[in-house]
């Protein structure tokens, strides 16, 4: 149990100091009863602000449909970003929300969110292998030789101490392939395609482990249950 001030500033609602503040003119109760002390230790489930519950106490798990033209950062000089999608307040709790991966500024697609830290870890682990599904289109047309290439665990990137382990490639035209990654190195799909000689002219995540984006448009999310990865 956290002390109601920090539970307050932590879950995105204000400072420390504004919780004190709060609690001294009477805006937060514990199981129905006005709370005086801003130390005070109570289940966050029992506590309300403005006769509301607390705004997901327990966490925060989220399916997004990335669209083109946001970044997967906090920082501000990285240009307009995917958490200006989701409430003020949700922005503002500790631990911060992170995407699990990131989609590049011009990939569109699914995005887990999330701020439980171990499953960012459980989830982004090569040990884990959860299938991710892209689908590119390219600038020249593809060779089905590129399947048994991918499949073979072999293809080493410039600058990678481990070749790139197996991947599935289904061709869906002469330049339109679906890639199933699982794992996660920086721009694979772009790179991977680039040491085939193709340069990636779109990029779309339509999969992450069980996960599609069906009933989503872009730059809309929707709420996951905590234990749904
Ligand atoms: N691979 C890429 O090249 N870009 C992404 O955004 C994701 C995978």
């Amino acid at each position: 149990m956290r002390r109601l001030d920090q539970l307050l500033a932590n879950l995105g609602y204000c400072s420390r100091r504004e919780a004190r503040a709060w609690i001294d003119a009477g805006r937060v109760t514990i199981a129905g009863k006005i709370a005086t002390d801003s130390s005070q230790k109570a289940p966050a489930a029992h506590v309300r602000v403005d006769g509301l519950p607390l705004d997901h106490s327990d966490g925060l798990l989220l399916l997004l449909h990335k669209p083109l033209g946001l970044v997967c950062s906090h920082e501000e000089r990285e240009g307009p970003s995917i958490y200006s999608l989701f409430p003020p307040r949700w922005r503002a709790r500790n631990p911060v929300l992170t995407s699990v991966g990131r989609l590049d500024k011009d990939t569109s697609g699914l995005l887990v969110v999330t701020d439980q830290s171990p499953l960012v870890h459980r989830l982004t682990s090569p040990r884990h292998k959860v299938p991710k599904v892209y689908r590119a289109t390219v600038d020249r047309d593809l060779s089905p030789d590129l399947i048994p290439l991918f499949a073979a665990g072999t293809l080493q990137l410039e600058g990678e101490k481990q070749p790139c382990a197996p991947a599935q490639l289904t061709l869906l035209s002469p330049r339109a392939a679906e890639l199933t990654l699982t794992e996660g190195k920086y721009h694979q799909v772009r790179r991977m395609f680039a040491a085939a000689g193709a340069t990636v002219l779109t990029l779309h995540r339509t999969r992450f482990g069980a996960l599609d984006l069906a009933g989503l448009a872009p730059g809309a999310w929707r709420e996951l249950p905590l234990d749904a990865l």
